[in-house]
């Protein structure tokens, strides 16, 4: 690729902007995202108390695009009334998704039938409202997959993959993507590096997860939304393919399925 190449163009189709990691430098994290080529990201929320701050954060910055949820491991902040309330959310336009929703069974002390109870509530609200969907999934992605094709009628992407490729299988079958970010930088990956290598790209997804799940290179560090551009490295690697074609299929992606308008460059 020649030096004075702009980088290509991607989306991180998961980064909780929002965060308290990101209150003293907000700003220059967003500067140096779309200096390494991300412009267009994806900012879920976890409880009904992020709503307001998600939306007034993508009402500043135009590449910024909010999703409205009630996160699993958020569980003590969910009420009932909020699910009602979260419709509203979407009244206004601008929102992407309905996110992030799931099921946790690998942290303790998250009931699990609560847990089911806002799950499906969410998963109804998305198909009522043609909305995708961003699916947490933490030892649970067996009843999630399920439960996902159960309900029917619905596509989304199940963010920060690691399952095996036959789950990987199942998920592209009913039409969701995997969101992939920082774990398949990892050498010692490999289920996750091989699914990554072989999968069709239509339903591969970007991520940054920031302010968790750095690279490889940053572990342990604040992950933040410009590697990405580590995570579409690693991805082209693996694949054998240019990281333009991967950027070009990737953002591709994401645009269809959280209904973007590109943006002129
Ligand atoms: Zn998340």
């Amino acid at each position: 690729m020649h030096e004075n190449n702009p980088p290509p163009k991607l989306v991180d189709s998961h980064v909780h902007l929002d965060d308290e990691a990101f209150a003293v430098d907000r700003d220059a994290v967003i500067e140096r995202a779309g200096q390494a080529g991300v412009e267009t990201m994806i900012v879920p929320a976890v409880d009904a108390g992020s709503w307001p701050r998600i939306k007034a954060l993508c009402a500043d910055h135009a590449g910024l695009h909010p999703a409205f949820g009630l996160h699993p491991m958020f569980l003590p902040h969910h009420l009932p009334a909020h699910v009602d309330a979260l419709s509203a959310c979407f009244d206004g336009g601008g929102a992407v998704a309905v996110g992030e929703i799931g099921l946790d069974f690998h942290m303790d002390g998250l009931d699990h039938e609560l847990q089911r109870y806002y799950f499906l509530r969410q998963l109804e609200l998305a198909r009522e409202r043609e909305l995708p969907v961003i699916v947490h999934a933490r030892g649970a992605l067996e009843e999630v997959s399920l439960t996902l094709r159960r309900t029917g009628g619905l596509r989304g992407v199940v963010h920060s993959f690691s399952g095996s490729e036959q789950q990987a299988r199942q998920l592209w079958e009913i039409g969701f993507h995997l969101g992939i970010g920082g774990p398949v930088t990892y050498p010692r990956a490999q289920r996750l590096r091989r699914i990554v290598a072989q999968m069709p790209i239509e339903f591969l997804l970007l991520e940054s997860d920031a302010p968790d799940q750095p690279d490889a290179a940053h572990r342990g560090e604040r992950n933040e939304p410009a590697r990405v551009a580590e995570v579409l490295r690693c991805v082209a690697e693996l694949r054998g393919e240019s990281a333009a074609d991967i950027a070009a299929a990737t953002s591709a992606n994401a645009h269809r399925l959280f209904g973007l308008v590109r943006r002129d460059n």
